[in-house]
């Protein structure tokens, strides 16, 4: 059973248009965008792919449905998985046509991170990007040293540029001698 179609009653919703050779489906957008955060970045398996601002939109082409996503970074080995995934997802929710569609304009920032995408990831100790992105350098952190995510300390240094994925760096906190990833600001 298609589990996303709905009457088109919602006020404030975005529905998209489903046609089929039989009938007009609606569907609700947000139900998609639901079903789009069972699927997890595995490099980073703490945030699905919508709070991490690589889902940019979803809209039917005729049949199909397109999924336009951002690659966070590029050559991440993570997004032939994460496409795999959001196929077989949108296929088991009876979606015959999926695509999904790489746009790589604008670039994905880690701006693009949901409040709550940066609050998990301080619950599971590694310190979120703060606000500015693009201040990712040896000297930068020397100027402003990263945000410690178990005892808020900035008395912390870089140990490595690279933790267990590119995407994040490692550090090391003074105050509580703990080490830690930090997922860099771009
Ligand atoms: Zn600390």
């Amino acid at each position: 059973m298609l589990r996303v179609h709905i009457p088109a009653q919602n006020g404030n919703k975005e529905i998209l248009r489903y046609p089929t050779t039989k009938k007009l489906y609606m569907v609700d957008k947000e139900k998609i965008l639901e079903t789009l955060k069972e699927v997890y970045d595995p490099e980073i398996p703490v945030l699905n792919i919508v709070e991490m601002g690589i889902v940019r939109d979803v809209l039917f082409e005729g049949k199909k449905l397109v999924v336009k996503i951002t690659p966070t970074y590029s050559g991440c080995p993570a997004m032939k998985t994460i496409e795999e995934e959001i196929l077989n997802i949108l296929h088991d929710d009876d979606f015959d046509e999926v695509a999904v569609e790489k746009i790589y304009a604008p670039p994905w920032t880690s701006d693009w991170l949901t409040g709550e995408a940066k609050h998990k990831l301080k619950q599971h100790g590694i310190a979120p990007p703060e606000k500015n992105s693009g201040i990712d350098s040896s000297r930068d952190y020397a100027v402003k040293p990263v945000l410690c995510p178990f005892c808020n300390s900035r008395n912390t240094s870089i140990t490595s540029f690279f933790g267990s994925t590119a995407c994040k760096s490692l550090h090391y906190c003074f105050d509580c001698t703990q080490p830690f990833e930090h997922f860099k600001c771009i």
